[in-house]
């Protein structure tokens, strides 16, 4: 998304998580327990994805995404689909979205990222486009000086 800024991915974690459940310090008990409210969410907004859960491996993961901001007053904590997000990024001003994988099949969830979303990150998007633009304008305006001695030529007769 355009304007996702600030991001982080909590990969590393996920890897120390399922390492200390290969060597057995952490039981599936502590991992796979998804609440109810988690699993519902991930059934109605989630997307799924490709990738196999880690510890059941007969289900595959789905992204439930999170929103929390100021700007979204009542739905600050709710689960929104994917599709949702862009139309609130060029709404809101500055929300955070926390994306946690769920399987639905064994309860495994964990934090993937959280970013930032919303129209503040388009300040340096369009910085970025200006400088484009910029060139293109230089291009315009080389091709614009033809005409303009013309109208001088007028303007001495
Ligand atoms: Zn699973």
């Amino acid at each position: 998304m355009r304007t996702q800024r600030q991001v982080v991915d909590y990969s590393l974690r996920k890897r120390a998580v399922l390492r200390e459940l290969a060597t057995g310090r952490v039981g599936a008990y502590d991992v796979c327990d998804a609440s109810p409210y988690l699993r519902s969410a991930a059934r109605f907004h989630g997307e799924t994805t490709d990738e196999r859960c880690p510890i059941c491996r007969s289900e595959n993961l789905t992204h439930v995404h999170y929103i929390y901001g100021d700007e979204l007053r009542q739905s600050a904590g709710q689960a929104r689909s994917l599709s949702e997000l862009p139309v609130l990024a060029m709404t809101l001003r500055e929300f955070q979205v926390f994306v946690v994988e769920v399987c639905l099949g064994c309860g495994w969830n964990h934090l993937v990222e959280q970013f930032l979303l919303g129209r503040d990150g388009l300040v340096g998007g369009t910085e970025d486009g200006a400088g484009q633009d910029a060139v293109g304008g230089s291009a315009t305006s080389a091709s614009a000086a033809g005409p303009a001695p013309r109208r001088r030529r007028e303007a001495q007769r």
